[in-house]
């Protein structure tokens, strides 16, 4: 069941997984997808919008390459889910009973072309109403196919059901309303109104029903559309609906159907549900339609399937420049200036000519070389400003070890500066310690 649409969206999910999500791949592998769709009897509009919503999930995004697959799929199930989604849900049975309790009986027409299995259909739903403990009863308002009244008497002496029924060529439209007389004044819960599913040209047939539809005034109109016949029931969906605007489809032969694009046309096109599913030739083999079981039929299971998009991996972003910790420094006496961050163009900058000068003197430190001794002769210089500038007597009593040992750390960590220039600038400024 549905095989061709199962492969046409596994392959699209497989097509991607070795690919990057980019734009001219994306075209490639929807172009494929959009043949396969065609040929599983997907209607334009719908394979349209698959492809421009599975377009807008799946470009600039990043996924693990071992995770394309999945959320190609969990994007396509979401597509078709929401579809499905759009044309809502229906209980008939619902309906039903809101009749039921105003003491009016449910009028039900079906419509749809011959052959496409509108009658079985029919008796089906009769059989499941039936079980589920409703009277109903059926009116024979096809008079125009000869075969058509007895096929239905058939039916209804096998299910034991009224058939409200005239001679051929008598005006349907008469036979629906007699029907509904009989139903009100024998408070039966359903009418079944079956109709032509051909006559001498489309308008006729369109202009009956349309008749039939005003006279009666039925609760609910369901068309028949066969699952087999492709493109054609689309067509046929959208005929109807422009002339009965029916509520809901009961999709035939299902049981048969290898392609599976039908529902997803049909509920597209015209926005109504699909209601049942014909899968057999007996009374049982209606089924309401299940959205999970769709899609579980095409997709396989949804165990793991999340049907919203999945957490992308984020764009990667222009990193930010690394957050540049400040120098763990000792806390500075209030009165003298902070020890400038170690980026700082000038290692000296905050500490005076005359300090650099007394410092030196008292220390008898040799000027600086290059860049890295002059970062860590300012550190010197501004501990001892820190310390009260003691002197070397001082400062071995003030120092505490795990001071000293905390500025040899802060030292080693001190990067050489890059730029030459500033190099030679910062050394110029130690000409006199060469005097
Ligand atoms: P109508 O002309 O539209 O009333 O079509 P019928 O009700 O006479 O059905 C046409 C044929 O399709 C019959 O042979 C039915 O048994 C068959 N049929 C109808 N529904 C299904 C279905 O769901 N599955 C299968 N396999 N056959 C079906």
């Amino acid at each position: 069941m549905f095989d061709k649409l199962r492969s046409a969206f596994s392959n699209a999910a497989k097509g991607l997984t070795e690919k990057e999500l980019n734009e001219k791949d994306m075209e490639d592998i929807l172009f494929e997808l959009e043949i396969s769709l065609h040929e599983s009897d997907v209607a334009s509009e719908v394979i349209d919008e698959i492809k421009s919503d599975l377009k807008t999930r799946l470009i600039g995004t990043k996924v693990e390459k071992n995770e394309i697959e999945k959320f190609v799929k969990d994007s396509l199930i979401s597509t078709v889910s929401s579809l499905f989604d759009a044309a809502g849900k229906i209980d008939i049975f619902e309906l039903i009973d809101e009749k039921k309790k105003v003491g009016q009986p449910f009028l039900i027409l079906f419509v749809g072309i011959n052959g496409t299995g509108k009658t079985t259909s029919l008796a089906k739903l009769a059989y499941m109403i039936q079980q589920k403990k409703y009277s109903v009863v059926i009116a024979a308002a096809d008079t125009f196919r000869a075969g058509a009244i007895e096929q239905l008497r058939e039916h209804t002496n096998r299910l034991n059901l009224k058939l409200v029924a005239q001679n051929y060529n008598s005006d349907p439209a008469a036979v629906a309303r007699d029907a509904a007389l009989y139903a009100k004044s024998h408070k039966i819960d359903c009418v079944l109104i079956d109709t032509a599913g051909r006559m001498q040209t489309s308008k006729n047939l369109m202009e009956q029903i349309s008749k039939i539809t005003k006279v009666v005034k039925p609760d609910f109109k369901i068309f028949v559309g066969d699952s087999l016949a492709g493109n054609d029931t689309v067509n046929q969906a959208k005929e109807f609906f422009e002339h009965v605007h029916f509520d809901g489809t009961i999709l035939t032969k299902s049981d048969a159907d290898a392609r599976g694009g039908a529902a997803l046309s049909v509920v597209k096109m015209t926005s109504t549900p699909v209601l049942y599913v014909g899968v057999g030739q007996e009374y049982p083999d209606l089924k309401p339609f299940d959205k999970e079981t769709f899609l579980e039929t095409v997709f396989g299971s949804l165990e793991d399937v999340s049907f919203e998009k999945p957490e992308l991996k984020p764009e990667p972003e222009l990193k930010p420049e690394p957050e540049l910790k400040p120098e763990p420094e000792l806390k500075p006496e209030p009165e003298l200036k902070p020890e400038p961050n170690v980026i700082s163009n000038d290692p000296f900058e905050g500490i005076s000519d005359d300090e650099i000068s007394k410092y030196s003197k008292l220390f008898e430190v040799t000027p600086p070389e290059n860049d890295n001794e002059a970062k860590q002769l300012s550190s010197k210089i501004r501990e001892w400003i820190r310390h009260g500038k003691p002197t070397p007597d001082e400062t071995r009593k003030q120092m505490t070890e795990s001071k000293l040992e905390l500025e040899n750390k802060e030292l080693e960590k001190q990067k050489p500066d890059k730029e030459e220039e500033r190099s030679k600038k910062k050394r110029g400024r130690f000409g006199f310690f060469r005097k």
